[in-house]
């Protein structure tokens, strides 16, 4: 198995750290060229969804990778990588893959709790360690969109068929299961390699 890992902006180092202790292969896309490889599965890291939107388009990366989305590749988006997949996003006209069937609220908790810790449980993991950065939350979700996880009542974590999106950035953890359960829903969605 091998997943690509975009590496334009953001925590996606902390990413490489967590499939290294999996003992999951990787490589960075920062170019076009990159994607010309086989892959397995994405991840898109927590940081600006703006800039990371921006970078995407002028790198010549946005179409490949969104037709990739749309054909079934599995796809983990944290935080920033959460917007960047969401179809609505409430308080920001600016929308990027557009894949998910997810409304989300960016920058969502306000200044006050901005960033926090706290621990809840995910679905079919149990109760895992969750740490939020200006993090948006799901106000909705739609279609054969399921809700993995929720805190004080917002949802935070989703999947969609070959999508799954957290609010929170479970690379920041020592804990492994998120991306565990993001390894067999590639392993469910049948290797792929395109
Ligand atoms: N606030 C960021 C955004 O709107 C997301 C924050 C994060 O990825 N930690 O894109």
């Amino acid at each position: 198995m091998r997943i690509a890992i975009l590496a334009l902006q953001g925590a996606f180092m902390e990413h490489e750290q967590m499939l290294e202790r999996l003992g999951v292969s990787f490589f960075e896309v920062r170019q076009r060229k990159d994607i010309e490889q086989a892959f397995d599965g994405l991840i898109i890291p927590g940081g600006e969804s703006t800039v990371q939107g921006k970078l995407l388009r002028e790198l010549d990366l946005f179409e490949s990778l969104k037709m990739k989305i749309a054909d079934g590749v599995p796809v983990f988006g944290t935080c920033a990588g959460l917007l960047l997949l969401a179809k609505e996003i409430k308080n920001d006209d600016r929308l990027h893959f557009a894949v998910m069937n997810i409304t989300a609220i960016r920058n969502a908790y306000g200044r006050q709790l901005g960033s926090f810790y706290t621990e809840s449980e995910f679905k079919g993991i149990g109760k895992i360690p969750m740490t939020f950065i200006r993090a948006p939350y799901i106000e909705a979700v739609y279609a054969n969109t399921e809700v993995l996880a929720t805190v004080n009542g917002k949802i935070v974590a989703a999947r969609e068929n070959n999508i799954l999106v957290t609010a929170f950035h479970p690379e920041l953890n020592r804990d492994l299961s998120v991306h565990r359960y993001f390894m067999e829903m590639i392993k469910e969605c049948g290797t792929i390699h395109l």
